[in-house]
């Protein structure tokens, strides 16, 4: 789960990690006042869930209070398109006001994990400011790692030897092994999957983390009870929301047609290579779980029919302990008041595939039955 910079931010100052002095506001009158109060010229930064903002004009430079009030009134309301945003753009409800830093040095810093180590892994790059898929591309010599461990966490050394290789001001080690350190003891107690600082800067002789993004492991949400309450519904897409409370794992896909319904992640891959061999586009990943209910099918396949840009839908299940005939009988109920809908391919296997081809067979809804994924792409082919 995402939070936003404000949020990420107010976080780096309970563990004492330095940000620039600022506040939010929720329209452009707020912003002025925080100008005011600020006494300064400002940052007006779009709150969204995404980077990239500054190359779109989500991070403006704010000289004075009329600034200000026009580039918060033309962030607010409107819907920002990054890099990094599908579809078309996430909602600006909020900006952030900041007190605008002079910046000498602009750093990388992340904090993720590393699966191979099986550790978390800090990664630090001299090229601030820039993507880091840029500097791993063109200068993966400039990208810097130090791995922590889980039992003896992170030792003072490792960041003492990368600190070296830096080419920073020595006078600086001090807050700059005490930022790793805090950004370190955020990732674990916080549960997070990523925390990103992009720009780091260093700016009269003192760090300050002036861009924060910190993502939280879903998985261990349940034990991070103070950040659930930061969960923004209006920064996911409204389907992926609704999948979201029937605890199914569905991501849209804004340049396919072909919607799927598949049980198992696996096989929803597998489903959706096959849409593509057949030289069509998935509208979506859809994985029902492997437990899923008759009511569970009904949502899935209700959120599959109101995605318009679906056209073909393809259902690829391989009954186990869900059963292929309660799978049909979701179906039919979904569709049951519905008079017009996307063609429907079915492959059914496994327990009680036979009997769901005859309850979706003497239904009225109309479905094409496919053998298995390469007949299936055929008649995706002949349909579309
Ligand atoms: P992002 O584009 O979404 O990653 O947003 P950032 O918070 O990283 O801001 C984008 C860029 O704006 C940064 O990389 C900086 O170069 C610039 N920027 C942001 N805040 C300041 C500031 O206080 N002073 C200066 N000089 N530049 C800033
Ligand atoms: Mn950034």
């Amino acid at each position: 789960m995402q939070i936003h910079e404000f949020q990420a931010k107010n976080i780096f100052k309970e563990y004492g990690i330095p940000v620039p002095e600022g506040e939010i506001a929720n329209n452009p009158q707020e912003a002025i006042s925080v100008m005011e109060k600020l006494n300064s010229k400002v940052v007006v930064k779009a709150q969204v869930h995404s980077g990239g903002r500054g190359k779109v004009g989500g991070v403006k430079l704010a000289e004075n209070s009329d600034d200000v009030f026009r580039f918060s009134s033309e962030m607010i309301g409107r819907k920002l398109v990054t890099n990094q945003t599908a579809g078309n753009g996430l909602p600006v409800n909020k900006v952030l006001i900041e007190k605008v830093t002079e910046i000498e040095t602009e750093l990388y810093l992340a904090v993720t994990m590393d699966y191979e180590s099986g550790s978390p892994v800090v990664i630090i790059s001299t090229e601030g400011g820039m993507e880091i898929e840029t500097i791993a591309e063109k200068n993966p010599e400039k990208i810097l790692k130090i791995f922590g461990d889980p039992l003896l966490e992170l030792l003072p050394y490792k960041i003492r030897k990368l600190f070296e290789k830096l080419n920073i001001e020595p006078s600086l080690y001090k807050q700059f092994s005490s930022i790793i350190l805090k950004v370190y003891k955020i990732f674990v107690e916080k549960d997070c999957s990523l925390i990103e600082i992009n720009p780091l800067v260093i700016s009269n002789e003192k760090f300050i983390a002036l861009d924060a993004k910190i993502s939280i492991e879903e998985d261990a949400l349940f034990r991070q009870t103070k950040i659930q309450d930061l969960f923004d519904s209006t920064q996911i897409d409204p389907l992926e929301l609704e999948a979201l409370k029937y605890d199914l794992s569905y991501v849209k896909l804004y340049d396919g047609d072909v919607g799927c319904m598949v049980n198992g992640a696996g096989l929803a891959m597998a489903t959706m290579d096959i849409t593509v061999k057949a030289g069509t586009k998935p509208a979506n990943f859809l994985d029902v779980g492997g437990s899923a209910d008759q009511n569970k099918i009904k949502k899935a396949f209700e959120i599959i029919t109101e995605d318009s840009d679906v056209k073909v839908i393809l259902v690829n299940l391989f009954g186990g302990i869900l059963r292929c005939d309660i799978a049909a009988q979701g179906i039919i109920e979904a569709l049951k008041d519905k008079k017009e809908y996307p063609s429907i391919i079915g492959v059914f296997r496994g327990t009680n595939s036979e009997e769901a081809k005859r309850i979706l067979t003497d239904s009225k809804i109309k479905l094409i039955f496919a053998e298995d994924l390469i007949d299936a792409a055929k008649k995706i082919k002949e349909i579309e």
